[in-house]
């Protein structure tokens, strides 16, 4: 290379081998997860081969927990935070409480003194926010109230964090020197954090809640794509970054404030899929980045340890999370999920540990237990997801296919989607008295399906277990009402494959997707900007022939 190029050394290789290593995954058909943590591993410094920057990865990685709390934010309310506070606050501080008390038994277990133990306990109690909301989104449940629950825990923890953060000197100086001022020498920082808090919180619902939407409005003004584009990265990233630096909070609430405030405003929908290429990769990059801290070795030098910590943060974790969300009166399923999202460690841990080891205050093998029992944690988490989820949705009867109660003999309809499209003909459908089953990614729009009184299952209809759940065997059409065409073209090869000879009719956006849908011999494919012009058209001629009959 002509000259000495780290970062873009870091970001080529980090997602050069996160691409080969996710195809691969997905091949195995494991989560890619599992594939940019291995990744990670590959250019990390414990392999042979090319090393990339650590500390470079770890601060692109941040860049990918700014917006996908941005993100976040954006599907979020005022509303919706405080109607989940009376869970999620004393959730939150329960289940820390109780692995970090798990955490400082171990430590015990091992010699370590008590504050070595607090911190360890307090890295293990909380969960990574990339990895909650990955696996939350994957599974379209950020809007349903579970999901809501668990970005609510995950945003306490991240107060809770802050905190833990500021005071950790403080405990470290006490620890190290005795005859120092002693326990009164907390309340101090304690009391400047909570202002900082305060008045970043104060200002953005004060000031950045009138100024951020009318930046915005102007800038949409302009008629600049590139601009808004500009705008909606200028406020994710602006508003994360100056939070930090000025208020002393986490990029990431700095980021889910920015995303609320915009989240009020019309312009949300557009923001969000201004955002969503770049959060993408940067979210992949920290996958990375945690990949490249794991030192395999450590499994052969502390097993035992190593398989307590994995145990404490997995199993004791969820368990507490799940007594307590039950304990609350929330359903078992509402109670899995937020278990499940918990069950993991990761980007806060790490700060913990490392300002602990640097501190002086936490032996080297803590922190190495603490990025192994990281990394392996992510690892399983979406298996273990995938497994409650599954449980959740058996415990709930969600998923029991929706046709068993009709008889074998009886021909419905299935419809893949349930927005604006599916939802009209759907209920056209009804009227007509036509048994019907609709198939909805989004959790919340199954609800919404199963109150307008159909038949639903949730899931991507890409998926050959949710057709048959839909009982494509047994039907007679299959309509496709979703915008994107050549996911409509492979969901009809699944759907033809099990049903040979069903009739199907799709949705499409553009001309290559009419084309590609045709040529796949779906004979009747819907192009709704031709069904706008042809409408229009007819308005238009209709309105002209009264105009000339005046
Ligand atoms: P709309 O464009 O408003 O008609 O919404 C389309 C709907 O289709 C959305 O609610 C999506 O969640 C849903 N959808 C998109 N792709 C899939 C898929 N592969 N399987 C099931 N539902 C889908």
């Amino acid at each position: 290379m002509p000259h000495y190029t780290p970062l873009i050394a870091t970001v080529v290789a980090g997602l050069v081998a996160a691409f080969f290593m996710g195809a691969l995954a997905m091949r195995l058909r494991v989560s890619p997860i599992a594939g940019y943590l291995v990744a990670g591993v590959m250019v990390g410094p414990f392999t042979p081969g090319f090393v990339a920057d650590p500390n470079l990865a770890n601060e692109l990685a941040e860049i990918g927990v700014i917006l996908l709390m941005f993100g976040v934010g954006l599907h979020f309310s005022v509303k919706d935070l405080m109607a989940v506070r009376r869970i999620a606050v004393p959730g939150a501080v329960v289940q820390i409480a109780t692995a970090t008390v798990l955490g400082m038994a171990l430590a015990w277990l091992m010699g370590w003194g008590l504050l070595s133990g607090f911190i360890f306990g307090l890295a293990l109690s909380v969960a990574s926010t990339v990895v909650l909301l990955r696996a939350l989104q994957v599974r379209d449940l950020v809007e349903t109230e579970r999901g809501r629950i668990a970005v609510g825990w995950l945003i306490v923890e991240d107060l809770v964090m802050v905190l833990a953060l500021v005071l950790l000197p403080v405990l470290a100086g006490i620890a190290l020197d005795p005859q120092s001022e002693g326990l009164s020498a907390i309340g101090w920082p304690v009391l400047v954090t909570i202002l900082k808090v305060s008045g970043f919180v104060a200002l953005m619902l004060l000031v950045g809640r009138r100024i951020i939407p009318w930046a915005l409005h102007w800038v949409v003004h302009t008629g600049s794509r590139e601009l808004f584009r500009l705008a909606v990265l200028a406020i994710a990233l602006g508003v994360a970054a100056g939070s930090a630096f000025i208020f002393d909070v986490s990029f990431a609430l700095g980021a889910f404030f920015a995303g609320m405030i915009l989240g009020e405003t019309p312009l949300s929908r557009r923001a969000a899929e201004e955002t969503l290429p770049l959060r993408d990769a940067f979210a992949v990059l920290f996958f990375v980045s945690v990949g490249m801290l794991f030192d395999p070795m450590v499994i052969l030098r502390q097993p035992l340890p190593l398989l307590a910590t994995v145990t404490i943060i997995t199993v004791g974790k969820s368990l507490a999370a799940y007594a307590i969300v039950r304990v609350s009166g929330y359903p078992r399923e509402t109670a899995m999920t937020v278990a499940a999202s918990l069950a993991q460690i990761g980007e806060f841990s790490f700060i913990l540990v490392t300002l602990g080891f640097g501190l002086g205050v936490l032996p080297s093998e803590a922190r190495d237990l603490i990025l192994a029992g990281a990394i392996i944690s992510i690892f399983l988490h979406p298996f273990l997801f995938s497994y409650i989820a599954h449980r959740a949705r058996e415990a709930a009867k969600v998923d029991a296919p929706p046709v068993a109660a009709p008889s074998a003999t009886l021909v419905h309809v299935v419809l893949v989607g349930y927005g604006r499209v599916g939802r009209l003909i759907a209920k056209a459908l009804r009227e007509r008295n036509k048994p019907l089953v609709v198939i909805e990614s989004n959790a919340e729009l199954t609800d919404a399906a199963r109150r307008d009184g159909h038949e639903a299952v949730t899931g991507n209809a890409l998926d050959r277990r949710v057709l048959e759940a839909a009982g494509i065997d047994r039907a007679t059409s299959l309509l496709i009402a979703i915008p994107e065409g050549f996911d409509a073209g492979a969901i009809a090869q699944k759907a033809r494959a099990l049903r040979p000879g069903i009739g199907i009719v799709a949705r499409a956006h553009s001309d290559g997707e009419v084309d590609h849908l045709i040529k796949l011999g779906i004979g009747d494919v819907v192009m709704g900007e031709r069904e706008l012009a042809a409408r229009m058209l007819e308005l238009a001629l209709r309105g002209n022939m009264q105009a000339q009959s005046i």
